[in-house]
């Protein structure tokens, strides 16, 4: 069975690479480990996939889809935690100087152990403990493994060195002069967290809303050996959901309520057992899952790996255990589909409370908050600032809109701080590069009492994170198929939404009187925008039909001799069946774009047209 599935992928994966789905970029020069080109048809399938799921999120729940800058400040990643925390360990090999990553070393190491006969029962058990632990040890954790176990250097047995935790993000620099580290992002969340407070405004003030981006991220991975698995350069769809902490409820949950779906909890993994088949109505009210909201967006993406055809069996949400689990996150659950080298996570939903907002607020010193309605008026103090630009302009002339808009930048720390010290003196302060010294007849706070309707406070955020190479790979995977007649003959179902092209359209030969034919339905199809693929090469007809189901392709359309003679029509054939109608000109158009948009099935217009199983006219010709 498994020597099966290695055959199935090293197949597909042939066939990916000879009809240039993606490949390894720059590979006339030898090629660069975790970056890929896409060719027309994995970028067909990517834009695909992109589309649908914008449709399916940004769409159906109005969310506010912006597009920002991928080179990002130090500050940004500073205040997010991946400058000091965005690290993998490793390791590496003492003689070569290979590097690897510490934690998928000892997992091969041990999966290779647990493989052979050499280790007695105990131990068996020890390593299958241990296994699930490993991506979250901390360097002492891995150095002692590394002891006991006495792993070396897989590839040459060398000694192995002590691992280190190594930053993944690429560093650069912004300008010519740049005097701090600037990074290209790892993520394309933290856009979303910097710009909430203009996209707060957007949306009137009201909460909840949701924020979305497709953007490409960059990871510095230490040794990527997986394909389109783990790249150094990759497109991520993430949606930042915010929510009031006090009222995560989801008003569409009763719409995904009834999904039942095989959840893999943090117990269930702890005990050694399998993921469970469980009503997402259960899940959250025993509060397996956190909150509705949080229930909601998993059914949501459940439904979406299916629509872009991964295979519901093969799908699980596995929840991260307390240690892997960053502090902040209060429930963190990733969708993994099961391809033919195990378990791959493809998405992450996780709730991450108020951490981003807070960490934003503290060090931009800009409040990034919302207001909720008060149901009964409340007394509070408040400090305000005073700040005389009468004062300042007398003295500080054409400088004094440097100077308040400094005091009006200062974080509410500093602003005490500075009233503080100009109870006793003035304070010397620069300001680019210049000094202006502030008295207390320029800047003082002032503490009031109000009545307030509103109270601020600051959002909760769920984050579903999706890699669309990831899932892009997975649908390539989960459809792959040989016809069992004849093993030359490789295909791909894809779902038609997700298909590289709509149809082929192939005439049976080189006969000039088809050429005009061609034409003509080619430009049906392109005014109708259904993508299409012509092939008019000299291959017989059954060498053209099966390139194009290499592709994925899933109608073709033949020009026969019957076509030729009226009423116009063509052989329509499908992918996975091989079954065809006959459908005339005038009517292709529309069949294919309901076919194409998945408004009708193939069984449906197979139920609706004449069965095409000869030409007539060719017969009567022969
Ligand atoms: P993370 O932010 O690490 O939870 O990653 C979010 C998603 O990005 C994952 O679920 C994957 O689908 C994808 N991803 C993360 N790292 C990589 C990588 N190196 N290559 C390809 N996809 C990745």
């Amino acid at each position: 069975m498994c020597e099966d599935k290695n055959s199935m992928r090293l197949e597909m994966e042939n066939l990916l690479k000879r009809r240039f789905f993606y490949d390894q970029s720059f590979s006339i020069y030898g090629g660069v480990n975790g970056l890929y080109d896409y060719g027309p048809v994995g970028c067909a399938i990517k834009i695909n996939i992109i589309n649908l799921w914008r449709r399916h999120f940004i769409l159906e729940e109005q969310m506010l889809e912006i597009d920002c800058s991928m080179l990002t400040p130090e500050i940004v990643l500073k205040a997010s935690g991946h400058v000091d925390r965005f690290t993998d360990l490793m390791i590496k090999d003492t003689e070569t100087g290979e590097c690897f990553r510490a934690d998928h070393l000892i997992e091969g190491y041990f999966e290779k152990l647990l493989e052979t006969k050499d280790i007695d029962d105990e131990k068996k058990t020890e390593i299958k403990q241990l296994l699930p632990q490993i991506g979250n040890m901390n360097v002492e954790d891995i150095q002692q493994l590394i002891e006991k176990y006495n792993i070396k250097s897989p590839n040459t047995n060398n000694k192995l060195s002590e691992p280190i935790a190594f930053n993944l993000m690429f560093s650069t620099s912004i300008g010519p002069i740049s005097q701090t580290k600037d990074y290209l992002r790892p993520e394309t969340a933290q856009g979303m967290f910097v710009n909430f407070k203009r996209l707060l405004n957007f949306n009137q003030g009201q909460l909840p809303f949701a924020a979305a981006q497709i953007g490409n991220s960059f990871r510095n991975e230490i040794s990527p050996r997986s394909g389109l698995l783990r790249v150094r350069e990759f497109t991520m769809a993430e949606i930042e959901h915010f929510i009031d902490p006090i009222d995560k409820t989801h008003s569409k949950f009763d719409t995904v309520a009834d999904l039942e779906i095989q959840l893999y909890s943090a117990s269930n993994q702890i005990n050694g057992e399998t993921a469970q088949l469980i009503r997402l109505y259960d899940a959250v009210h025993s509060k397996l899952i956190n909150n509705e909201t949080l229930g909601y967006f998993i059914g949501r993406i459940y439904l979406y790996l299916i629509r872009i055809g991964i295979d519901k069996n093969r799908i699980r949400f596995r929840q991260h255990m307390d240690n892997e689990m960053a502090h902040y996150a209060c429930d963190c659950w990733d969708a993994e589909c099961k391809i033919s080298s195990g378990w791959i996570e493809c998405v992450g939903c996780a709730d991450r409370s108020c951490y981003d907002l807070t960490q934003h607020t503290k060090f931009s010193g800009q409040r990034l908050v919302a207001e909720r309605q008060l149901s009964v008026p409340k007394r509070v103090q408040i400090t305000e600032r005073k700040i005389n630009s009468t004062i300042i302009g007398q003295i500080f002339r054409k400088d004094t809109s440097i100077v308040v808009k400094y005091l009006e930048n200062l974080s509410e720390n500093q602003a005490h701080s500075l009233h503080e010290k100009l109870e006793q003196e003035n304070e010397k302060c620069t300001i680019n590069e210049k000094e202006f010294i502030i008295t207390r007849s320029m800047f003082k706070l002032e503490t009031k009492e109000k009545i307030v309707q509103v109270e601020e406070f600051t959002p909760s955020v769920i984050e579903p994170t999706f890699g669309i190479g990831r899932l892009l790979y997975v649908t390539l995977e989960h459809n792959f198929k040989i016809r069992p007649e004849d093993n030359q003959r490789k295909y791909f179902t894809l779902p038609p939404l997700i298909a590289p092209y709509k149809c082929a359209v192939l005439p049976l030969s080189v006969n000039a009187e088809f050429k005009p034919f061609v034409k003509q339905i080619s430009d049906l199809l392109t005014q109708a925008n259904i993508s299409h693929k012509i092939d008019t090469s000299s291959s017989n007809i059954g060498k053209r039909y099966a390139r194009c189901d290499e592709l994925g392709i899933p109608f073709a359309i033949a020009i026969d001799f019957d076509t030729l003679q009226q009423p116009y029509s063509i052989a329509l054939r499908e992918l996975e069946s091989l079954k065809q109608v006959r459908v005339k000109i005038d009517e292709i158009v529309s069949v294919l774009q309901d076919l194409a948009t998945e408004k009708v099935t193939w069984n449906e217009i197979f139920a609706l047209y004449p069965i095409f199983t000869e030409q007539q006219t060719k017969r009567l010709e022969n």
